[in-house]
């Protein structure tokens, strides 16, 4: 099998690359599709479940494929610096990929309120993080006025080169699976990711790689709910920090994709979010961050309506590894017991429950 040097390389005839364009990459894409081995048959009324596993990406979230692209064409014309606003991975990924084509990044993220792991990332790589008092709407308005302003590149999602990277998985899913599933799930914070895999699928079946188009559902957190409930949300809320977000960017990408698809956008409690959480992690032995599990939560939800029939096609994007965000996995967990260094001693706690 060929090598693989990352999603530029791998899709370049679907992306708005050139000879010219220095490809900045960290192998990114290509990330497994694992089948479920316990969700697909407790779900009614047993369906074909599939997670894309975006945590597996160089930085651990599926921002590294936006952001391959945001910072090659940023290169390409010449770009000293960039700057995003963030809930965190965004960060996470920018600092990761201006580190490596020797430019500077700037990261605006809502103080005290993102997770750990996306904070130590920005940090370690070099990034001027600066926390601001106010949430990710707010950054995003001023990042958007600092962009105008000076000849720095905006690095979120609305910069249209992340779009472009971050629809290389839709096609990924189809090579993986030798077709399109029949649904396709996604947790949806600005709304960039589900506009762009449906871009992805629609292109994908224009080249005629793919014969049929899944049907778009989009989750996003009950607290932070703009298109579900129609109005932005002034102080959006939930557990799942990457998807705390009150105005999306993509609004409209999102509902076209909704439309043209003839799917859903719906909520999910942040209860739902983390009973989907424990259990990928309990059940099927993937660890990704609760925001991400807002996709499996939608789905388990739908199906407690008999949404799907017999055999359906699913695949649901786990957008973030769980390493992302320990806190909240510790919080989630029983304490490590305390025993003393001693055979019997352990002896003793496995009794009843393991020998
Ligand atoms: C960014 C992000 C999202 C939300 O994606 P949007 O494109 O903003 O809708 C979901 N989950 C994780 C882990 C993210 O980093």
């Amino acid at each position: 099998m060929e090598p693989w040097h990352g999603l530029i390389h791998h899709y370049r005839g679907f992306l708005p690359v050139s000879d010219k364009t220095p490809v900045v990459t960290l192998g990114e894409g290509n990330t497994p599709l694992i089948r479920a081995s316990r969700l697909n048959r407790e779900l009614h009324p047993g369906v074909d479940l599939y997670f894309k596993y975006e945590g597996s990406n160089p930085s651990g979230s599926f921002k590294d494929r936006g952001m391959t692209c945001a910072i090659s064409k940023a290169v390409e014309e010449g770009a000293r610096a960039v700057i995003c606003a963030s809930t965190g991975n965004t960060s996470a990924s920018a600092a990761a990929y201006a580190a490596k084509a020797g430019i500077s990044t700037v990261v605006l993220i809502p103080e005290g309120q993102i997770a750990l792991g996306k904070l130590a990332q920005a940090m370690i790589h070099g990034a001027l993080v600066l926390q601001i008092r106010g949430n990710f709407d707010r950054a995003l308005n001023i990042v958007k006025d600092i962009v105008a302003r000076h000849p720095i590149a905006l690095v979120n999602s609305i910069n249209p080169f992340r779009i472009e990277g971050q629809k290389t998985a839709a096609f990924e899913i189809c090579d993986q699976l030798g077709i399109a599933p029949l649904y396709h799930a996604l947790p949806v914070g600005n709304a960039g990711n589900i506009t762009a895999y449906w871009k992805g699928y629609r292109e994908y079946n224009e080249a005629g790689r793919i014969s049929t188009l899944p049907k778009m559902l989009g989750f996003q957190a009950a607290g932070a709910a703009p298109l579900v409930t129609g109005r932005p949300v002034e102080s959006p809320e939930t557990i799942a920090s990457a998807i705390r977000i009150g105005n999306p960017a993509s609004w409209k990408g999102a509902l076209a994709a909704r439309d043209e698809s003839g799917g859903v956008i719906e909520s999910v409690t942040d209860e739902e979010i983390i009973e989907a959480y424990t259990y990928l992690a309990s059940k099927e032995g993937i660890f990704c961050e609760p925001a991400s599990a807002a996709s499996v939560a939608g789905v388990i939800k739908l199906s407690r309506r008999n949404f799907f029939s017999k055999g359906d096609g699913i695949v649901c994007t786990l957008t973030g590894g769980g390493l992302k965000d320990p806190d909240i996995a510790i919080r989630m967990s029983k304490d490590p017991v305390r025993v003393e260094a001693d055979v019997s001693a352990v002896e003793e706690l496995l009794r009843g429950c393991c020998i």
